[in-house]
C-alpha cells in the first residue's frame, strides 16, 4: 500500500495560502518513490498536525500566532513535531521568530516560542513595516539547481523581518544564559525520552544564507565558522530538521526554495526510514 505524504502549513495566520500554492508548484519537480503523492494540508488542529511529515510556520506576526496556538493548545504538539519527532519545520519570518530559541525586542511573557533553532533572533531588526524592501539575494544552496552553473539570485522580501544576531551553543534542553537577558523569552526544553533521546544527534546550525552590506552585528560568530568577514547579516539558517528564513517566499512567484525544502523533506523521512 502507498500512502501520500502530508505537508502541512499551518494556517492560524498570515500568509498560508500562499505557501500552500508554491508547494503544490513545486511538488510537481519533486518526485516520490512507489507512486507516492504529496498532500499539502492547512494545519489549525493537533490532529491535523499529527497527519503531517513537514510543517510550514508563515509569515505574519508571530505574537499573534503564538497567542492563537496558545488557545488551541497547539503549542505543546508544535514543540513535539518540531524537538521530539524532529520532523522538517521550515519557518518564514514570523514563522523563523517561533522557530528560534531566544527572540528579543519581546517583551518577557508575551510570548511564546516553540524553538528547534540555536540561535537567537532579533525581532524586527530590519525595522517597521515602512521600513520593508526587497532585494537580490544570493542562495548557495539552490546553487546546485541551476546545473548549468548559472547562479541565479532569489528576490528576497523583506518585512519587518527579523534577523538571526547569534548562533547559540548546541544544547539539549534550554538556553538558560539567555533567559537571564532582559526583553529576551526562550523556547522551554523538550526532548525526547527513552530511546529516541538516545538516537538523537545534535546537529550544529547552518548560516544558509546572508544579506551583505548590512553587517552590524555577528563579526565574531562568523569569524568562527570560517566565514569571510565582510559576511553581512544572517537571513536563512538550517539545523538539522529545522530550517527558517527571514524573508519571505511564499509572496514570490518563484517555487526553487519549495522544491529545495520538499526534497529536503522527502530525504529526512528516507533516512528515519532506514534507521527505524
Ligand atoms: N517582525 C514580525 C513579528 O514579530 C514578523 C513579520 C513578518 O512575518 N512579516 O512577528
Amino acid at each position: 500500500m502507498t500512502t501520500d505524504i502530508a505537508v502541512g502549513v499551518l494556517a492560524l495566520q498570515g500568509a498560508f495560502y500562499e505557501h500552500v500554492k508554491l508547494l503544490r508548484q513545486a511538488a510537481t519537480e519533486v518526485a516520490l518513490k512507489n507512486g507516492q503523492r504529496w498532500e499539502f494540508v492547512e494545519v489549525r488542529t493537533t490532529q491535523e498536525l499529527e497527519r503531517c511529515e513537514g510543517l510550514i510556520i508563515p509569515g505574519g506576526e508571530s505574537t499573534t500566532v503564538s497567542l492563537v496556538a496558545a488557545r488551541s493548545n497547539m503549542l505543546e504538539p508544535l514543540r513535539n513535531f518540531v524537538k521530539v519527532h524532529r520532523k522538517s519545520t521550515w519557518g518564514t519570518c514570523a514563522g523563523l521568530i517561533l522557530l528560534a530559541e531566544s527572540a528579543n525586542r519581546t517583551k518577557k511573557g508575551g510570548q511564546d516560542l516553540i524553538g528547534g533553532l540555536d540561535v537567537r533572533v532579533n525581532r524586527n531588526y530590519f525595522g517597521r513595516q515602512t521600513e520593508s524592501f526587497e532585494t537580490p539575494l544570493a542562495l548557495p544552496f539552490l546553487n546546485s539547481r541551476n546545473g548549468d552553473g548559472r547562479n541565479d539570485t532569489f528576490n528576497g522580501i523583506f518585512i519587518r523581518a527579523p534577523v538571526v544576531e547569534k548562533l547559540l551553543p548546541v544544547v539539549q534542553g534550554e538556553q538558560t544564559g539567555e533567559g537571564a537577558l532582559d526583553e529576551t523569552v526562550i523556547a522551554p526544553a523538550k526532548e525526547a525520552e527513552g530511546e529516541r533521546a538516545k538516537k538523537q544527534v545534535l546537529r550544529p546550525v547552518e548560516v544558509m544564507a546572508t544579506l551583505p552590506g548590512r553587517s552590524r552585528t555577528l563579526r565574531g560568530e562568523v569569524a568562527a565558522l570560517g566565514m569571510a568577514d565582510e559576511v553581512g547579516d544572517i537571513v536563512a539558517v538550517k539545523q538539522g530538521n529545522v530550517f527558517g528564513t527571514s524573508f519571505h517566499p511564499e509572496l514570490t512567484e518563484d517555487a526553487r526554495i519549495h522544491v529545495w525544502w520538499l526534497e529536503q523533506v522527502r530525504d529526512l523521512l528516507d533516512n528515519q526510514d532506514q534507521h527505524r
